[in-house]
């Protein structure tokens, strides 16, 4: 393909420089053709015009031998006529039959009957020019004592063929010159536009083959070092996406390992507890009792996690709506603090609020917040050992209201501390399932913020306690 478009670029150089050459040749020749004729013209008539040698001619022809005398004056006047018995002639012809009486030389096969003659021979002066003929003439009738005559300066053009023909030499050279700088100039285009064009063809097959390690180096500032440039971009961009698409379809993987895994546990559970129950009929009803108890647990967690499951893909669907109003935040974390006392009074736990600041009302879904809020302070009552400390405080600051929910539980591993916002991360699955989380509240709770415009950030220290922030504007989302 590189090797077409050198060819390519070799014959429209080459074509171009002919076809230049050709057109610039054409002109050169033919102003000169016209050039040689319009200037025999002028001269012609500067001569004639004179009214000495109009004198002269008349007297000529007044005279006894009027053909001889004509021609010894024209023959005087040879040098003004540009007479070199060579291209150019003067004759004396007969003015009734345009027959040649004498002349500069004596013509092999006579004088040709031309227009200019012809129109002579009527008594009118012939200077008219035809520049496709191979002559140049002119005919001046002349009349006197001695009869009538025509004074015939006849041009057959050899000077301007040969110029002709040497100028044609010299264009015809110029274009073998001219063909060599083309073939110079493909083997520089080459280079500087084929090179690079061969150079992209090899990346966009390296990138084609899943290769993206190499970039292509054109810091030219030209179309070629653009398009290297967008190449490059082009290249990056693809190896993100490509990238993104792998997280994506490994995150997915996980995602649906982790759903088959949460809902086998309970769905075994169900299963042998009712094989039991069913196996022996006459089971002690207390047992009974406590077996149909678990499955109603296993049930109603299962039934968590679907709704929770439930809720996050329509978030990642887009289809759910959030209904924004205004109100107070400061009434929904004091509201939270009342529903959860009594938890944490179950835990033992020493449960405070403090407001730092006054907080303005707010734009958002009252309800989500209340379910981030209760989120973050079960997530304090569950993961802090009994009689510990939960502590809810809130604030405004800087066009947003804030609320941290700070414990001195068992707090977080620092290597887990960026991942309990992924679905279905827990530090400690036992410890989860057993004060029934799902390892899906913060995925939500981050969700439900996010869509707010605002941020969930967490802090902790392994066995010394965790503090979760929550941050949210004031005015709600920008684009709400
Ligand atoms: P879960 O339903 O398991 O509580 P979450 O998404 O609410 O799920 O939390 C994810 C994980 O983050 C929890 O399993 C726990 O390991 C950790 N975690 C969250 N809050 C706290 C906290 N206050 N103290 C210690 N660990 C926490």
């Amino acid at each position: 393909m590189a090797r077409s478009l050198y060819t390519k670029l070799v014959l429209i150089i080459m074509t171009l420089i002919v076809s230049f050459m050709a057109v610039v040749g054409a002109f050169l020749l033919h102003g000169v053709r016209s050039f040689y004729l319009s200037a025999f013209y002028e001269e012609m008539q500067s001569v004639f015009s004179s009214a000495e040698l109009a004198e002269d001619l008349r007297s000529a022809a007044d005279s006894d031998n009027a053909a001889g005398a004509i021609a010894d004056i024209l023959k005087a006047y040879s040098g003004h006529l540009g007479i070199d018995s060579g291209t150019r002639n003067y004759y004396v012809l007969d003015g009734m039959t345009g027959e040649y009486i004498t002349g500069s030389n004596n013509p092999a096969g006579g004088i040709r009957n031309t227009a200019n003659i012809l129109t002579a021979m009527t008594g009118i002066s012939g200077y008219a020019s035809d520049a496709s003929a191979d002559y140049m003439d002119v005919a001046i009738p002349l009349s006197g004592a001695g009869g009538r005559y025509i004074v015939y300066i006849i041009d057959n053009k050899a000077t301007v063929q040969s110029l002709g023909r040497d100028l044609s030499s010299i264009i015809l050279e110029a274009m073998g010159v001219g063909l060599m700088i083309s073939v110079l100039m493909s083997l520089l285009l080459a280079k500087t536009l084929v090179t690079p064009i061969q150079e992209l063809t090899r990346a966009a097959e390296r990138v084609a083959s899943g290769d993206f390690d190499h970039k292509l180096e054109n810091s030219a500032q030209d179309e070629i070092g653009v398009l290297s440039n967008t190449f490059n971009n082009m290249a990056d961009t693809l190896e993100d996406t490509l990238n993104d698409l792998k997280k994506s379809e490994q995150m997915r993987r996980e995602f649906v390992a982790n759903v088959s895994h949460e809902l086998r546990t309970p769905i075994t559970s169900v299963k042998s507890y009712s094989e039991t129950l069913l196996e022996d009929p006459d089971m002690d009803p207390e047992m009974r009792q406590k077996f149909l108890g678990v499955i109603l647990n296993e049930s109603d967690r299962m039934s968590k996690i679907v709704q929770d499951l439930l809720t996050l893909s329509r978030f990642d669907a887009g289809s759910i709506e959030f209904s924004f109003t205004t109100f107070s935040f400061e009434k929904s974390v004091r509201d939270v603090y009342s529903a959860m006392r009594m938890e944490a009074q179950k835990h033992s736990h020493e449960f405070t609020l403090e407001f730092r600041t006054p907080i303005p009302d707010i734009v958002g879904d009252r309800g989500r917040i209340e379910q981030v809020l209760i989120n973050m302070v079960s997530n304090a009552i569950k993961y802090t050992r009994d009689g510990g400390r939960v502590k809810m405080t809130a604030g405004a600051k800087d066009g947003q209201v804030w609320c941290t929910v700070r414990d001195n539980g068992i707090g977080i591993p620092q290597q887990d501390v960026g991942r309990v916002f992924d679905r279905f991360y827990r530090v400690d699955k036992a410890r989860s399932r057993e004060s029934g989380g799902t390892g899906l509240g913060l995925s939500i709770a981050s969700e439900i913020v996010s869509r707010h415009g605002g941020t969930l950030e967490i802090e902790s220290k392994e066995g010394r306690g965790t503090a979760i922030t929550v941050r949210l504007p004031v005015e709600g989302p920008a684009h709400e």
